[in-house]
């Protein structure tokens, strides 16, 4: 299990980014909300949209297979 936070402010395409606690990219304390603990970006998703219909999944935390192919090629 890991621990998800939805993002309060949008990113430049006006979508609400989905972390997980570990993300690099995770915005500040004040500016997320606790979504809790999924087994999966996909998982965190569900539960997301029920909270704001414009949420997405981080493509940093959320995406590990797209991740790992990404950092290997750079
Ligand atoms: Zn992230």
């Amino acid at each position: 299990m890991k621990f998800f936070y939805l993002s309060s402010n949008p990113n430049d395409e006006g979508k609400y980014e989905i972390h997980e606690r570990e993300c690099e990219l995770i915005p500040d304390i004040l500016d997320r909300e606790y979504l809790g603990p999924f087994n999966n970006g996909k998982e965190a998703m569900r539960k997301a949209v029920d909270l704001n219909p414009k949420a997405s999944t981080c493509k940093q935390c959320c995406n590990t297979t797209f991740q790992a192919v990404f950092f290997k090629n750079n």
